[in-house]
């Protein structure tokens, strides 16, 4: 797992600057979509991340959820992923940088950083004369398990 770059408590901090800049009220489940996300190891769905807080919270409808998601995502709290077949993943944006290793079959998703292709693709940019902002690497791979489950 990547580590993370900045404290739970510092970002919850941001989110109620931001919450506050965007003139909307207080809210128990933003708070608790960032620590669930913040604390999980994995990448989740919007229904997984519901599940999650149904748990303390019955009153959670999916739609909020994604409300919620669209919001956070645009004041950068968390990134997307699109997976292609297990749909939009969410994680912490506060990660440190690492790269997407997705099956197309199960839906895995692995996470990588590889100095070379780091630094390949600064030179890339470089080389064309531009200054590189960001990227996003998806490796869209057959996983070991499937390939293995494909051949019985
Ligand atoms: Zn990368
Ligand atoms: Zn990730």
């Amino acid at each position: 797992m990547q580590n993370r770059l900045e404290t739970l408590e510092s970002i919850l901090e941001r989110l109620r600057v931001s919450i506050k800049k965007n003139g909307l009220k207080n809210s128990k489940q933003r708070e608790e979509i960032i620590s669930v996300l913040y604390k999980n190891r994995t990448h989740l769905s919007p229904e997984e991340i519901a599940n999650e807080i149904k748990v303390k919270d019955k009153n959670t409808s999916i739609s909020s959820i994604y409300r919620i998601l669209n919001f956070l995502e645009k004041e950068k709290f968390i990134t997307t992923l699109e997976t292609d077949k297990s749909g939009k993943r969410y994680e912490i944006a506060a990660k440190e940088h690492h790269d997407h290793i997705i099956c197309l079959e199960c839906g895995d998703i692995q996470e990588f950083v590889d100095t070379a292709i780091e630094e390949q693709q600064i030179k890339i940019a470089t080389n064309s004369g531009c200054k590189l902002i960001s990227h996003d690497m998806r490796l869209f791979v057959v996983c070991a398990k499937c390939q293995e489950r494909n051949r019985v």
